[in-house]
């Protein structure tokens, strides 16, 4: 079984703020305990975006962590993988043992918060390159991908886990009215399976090509952000008695007072798209308090629903296809980068597809 491989790839390498190269790099080797996989699709994620235009992690590092490909090399003590396996992977693995983890508070326990997967350098994902070595804590994050479905369907099981986990975080009955603001990838996401379990979902969009799809993803209403009435239209959709939950999936800081302003009491607003630390805003401390209006942040993917959001998407009840709208090589993922941070009207999930090799 055991195929040649190169000696060398190419790979994606971050040298610094908005400095991404096209390099030729060692194949990583693998321990006894690990995997190899040829890298077949791999999203791009507004993190990375971020770490590549504000330089937080220090280069060298090869970015890239909604990856999907094939295995071409099993460690000798790894069991039930074998070569040519279809795999979606996690980088990010909890130890589902530690005072974090009894909590399930999986994204701060210290094991989840290294990244086990790793193209070269410092571990960053390295899915922007043609192979990756899966470290032995990360192998239970290895979700494999059924015969009738995609790698790039594959790619996409990291970010639904990140939605699905954060829809659970809200104390939601049926028929609870929820507004989704912003309506890219991971706003249609949290539209189409809020929807799909039953709730009665409002989305906003500034894009107004955004907003018909919202409709289409299965949402109720689907309102302009900018509109200055924003609020009133959501109380008045409740019939004056306020939203359930807020999902903001828009950094603009502004929508979270928006949000909290048309929440009912006892409702929750959700933080998904707030991801640099330092930012600030003012908080109506009366509301959160006498009010009950929640505040909550929810972070990266839950390890213990992998099995539920394999099936979501596989069996397509979360059909994540339409998704994706761009595909570039691997040695275009800064272009790949740039339109993802940039989204256009017709611009939606953007992946890279490194399948130099056949797969
Ligand atoms: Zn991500
Ligand atoms: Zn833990």
């Amino acid at each position: 079984m055991a195929t040649v491989l190169p000696k060398t790839m190419r790979a994606v390498v971050y040298r610094g703020v908005n400095d991404l190269r096209v390099e030729e790099v060692p194949v990583p080797g693998i321990r006894a305990s690990e995997v190899l996989v040829r890298v077949g699709a791999c999203g791009v994620c507004p993190t990375d975006i971020k770490k590549i235009h504000t330089g937080s992690q220090p280069p060298p590092r090869i970015y890239g962590h909604e990856t999907a490909g094939t295995i071409v090399r099993v460690g000798a003590r790894v069991w039930g993988w074998e070569v040519g396996d279809r795999v979606g992977l996690h980088h990010h693995v909890p130890c589902l043992e530690c005072h974090f983890c009894r909590h399930r508070a999986f994204a701060q326990c210290e094991t989840y918060k290294r990244t086990g997967i790793t193209a070269g350098f410092e571990p960053a994902g390295g899915g922007y390159a043609e192979y990756v070595r899966v470290m032995e804590f990360c192998l239970p994050g290895m979700v494999r991908i059924p015969a009738k479905n995609s790698l790039d369907e594959g790619a996409l099981l990291e970010p639904v886990n990140t939605v699905l986990k954060g829809i659970r975080t809200l104390p939601l009955l049926a028929g609870d009215t929820v507004w989704v603001a912003g309506a890219g990838p991971i706003g249609l996401m949290f539209i189409g399976m809020l929807a799909a379990l039953g709730f009665r979902v409002v989305a906003s969009d500034l894009i107004g090509s955004r907003r018909r799809l919202a409709r289409r993803w299965g949402a109720w209403k689907a309102l302009d952000g900018a509109d200055p009435n924003l609020v009133d239209t959501l109380r008045r959709l409740t019939r004056g008695r306020g939203l359930d939950a807020a999902v903001v999936c828009v950094p603009a800081d502004a929508v979270v007072a928006q949000a909290q302003a048309a929440l009912r009491g006892g409702g929750t607003t959700l933080l998904f798209a707030q991801t640099l630390r330092g930012r600030t805003a003012p908080v109506d401390l009366g509301v959160v308090c006498v009010d009950e209006k929640g505040l909550a942040g929810s972070y990266s993917s839950d390890f213990t629903l992998q099995k539920e959001v394999a099936r979501w998407v596989f069996s397509r009840r979360l059909d994540v296809r339409p998704l994706i709208t761009h595909r570039f090589p691997l040695e275009q993922t800064a272009d790949a980068v740039a339109l993802a941070a940039r989204p256009t009207g017709q611009s939606l999930k953007v992946l890279v597809e490194s399948g130099g090799s056949a797969g």
